[in-house]
């Protein structure tokens, strides 16, 4: 059945024992990040685990819901704040979330003093990407109000970069995150037992033996599941980076123009598109669209084929340099970056196949 992701288990067991070793030589623990597979795949969870990560991490709730439900051990991580009314829900799936409103922590509060449990939460520090996160300055009162309500364990406090404004994790952003953790030891607001020093962007520090002292966790997805530094999308040496392979078939074949023949207005999905005059071309049209994926994040893994555009539910190749015949019905093989693999995930027409 086409569409579909081949993933290779292995190959993301391989990235992950070598994050999980690298990590633990400098007092690094990983969590281990599969949001991006919409919980689709508890395998994969299962594989990180026995790696030695110490934790999963999903962002919604349903998706931890399924790790669970596969019965996976490890610390169960709620990466997305979650809202008040979730409470409830979070304290029973999740064993840490990370937090930055009171209004949010006092509901946790609650769900954990009426549940009978204590949870655990990471206090969240915006060092700059503008994203999740408490300014620096407002951390010692949050942290103060978070470690009187009942029910919660404030476990450390954490950051996030890279994912809103840019912003490169460095020696410097990071510094301060680990002093922040040693002014509210210090002043006995609270104890820092994980000090979580980003995801996957902050790894290039720890491999250039940059990280700052006291950063003790990490959450990573993207680099043990693509093996790739997402801050320059370049392979990490060592790491496999063709863990997923898309494959989709042929369903039109046809020699057509370059270009599009009458005045040209908006398309599909409101751009004016803009061609190059390359002549007659072999086209190629798979079922497969922008429902299913994101065709820029495509690598078609064939020599001479290009990803010209998509709609909906088609993706056009340009297949003129393909040194074969193409057929309807042949199938064509891609990698996927990031977006391009988290479309595929929550895309119901796309399975997944463990290899
Ligand atoms: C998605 C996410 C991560 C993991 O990001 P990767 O780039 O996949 O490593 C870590 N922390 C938070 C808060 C996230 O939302």
């Amino acid at each position: 059945m086409y569409p579909r992701v081949e993933v290779d288990l292995q190959k993301i067991r391989h990235n992950a024992d070598q994050l999980v070793k690298r990590g633990h030589q400098q007092g690094i623990e990983i969590w281990g990040v599969t949001k991006v597979l919409s919980g689709r795949l508890p395998q994969v969870g299962k594989q990180l685990i026995e790696s030695g990560a110490t934790g999963l991490a999903e962002a919604r709730l349903d998706n931890l819901q399924q790790l669970s439900a596969a019965g996976l051990s490890g610390r169960k991580v709620l990466l997305r704040l979650p809202t008040p009314s979730q409470a409830e829900q979070v304290v029973a799936l999740a064993d840490v979330s990370l937090n930055s409103q009171l209004v949010t922590l006092k509901a946790l509060s609650e769900a954990a003093v009426q549940q009978g449990v204590q949870h655990s939460v990471l206090l969240m520090v915006d060092l700059g990407d503008l994203r999740e996160g408490v300014w620096p300055e407002e951390l010692p009162r949050l942290a103060r109000q978070a470690s009187l309500l009942p029910g919660l364990k404030p476990l450390g406090i954490g950051t996030n970069l890279t994912c809103f404004g840019g912003v490169i994790p460095s020696a410097t952003n990071l510094g301060q995150l680990v002093d922040l953790a040693r002014d509210l030891e210090a002043s006995g607001i609270m104890r820092c037992e994980i000090i979580s020093g980003g995801n996957s962007s902050s790894w290039h520090l720890l491999e250039r033996g940059q990280m700052p002292a006291g950063i003790n966790n990490l959450r990573l997805g993207d680099a043990l599941l693509l093996g790739q530094d997402p801050v320059g999308r370049v392979p990490f040496v060592g790491l496999y980076a063709d863990t997923f392979v898309l494959q989709a078939e042929v369903i039109e074949v046809l020699i057509k123009p370059s270009l599009p023949i009458g005045e040209i207005g908006r398309a599909a999905f409101g751009n004016v598109p803009h061609f190059e005059d390359r002549g007659l071309r072999r086209r190629a049209i798979l079922a497969l669209g922008r429902q299913d994926v994101e065709p820029a994040g495509l690598t078609p893994l064939q020599p001479g084929v290009s990803v010209i555009g998509a709609s909906s539910d088609h993706l056009i190749l340009d297949t003129s340099d393909f040194p074969r015949e193409v057929c309807v019905g042949d199938v064509f093989s891609f990698s996927l970056n990031y977006v391009a693999l988290l479309r595929a995930s929550t895309s119901k027409d796309v399975q997944f196949l463990v290899r």
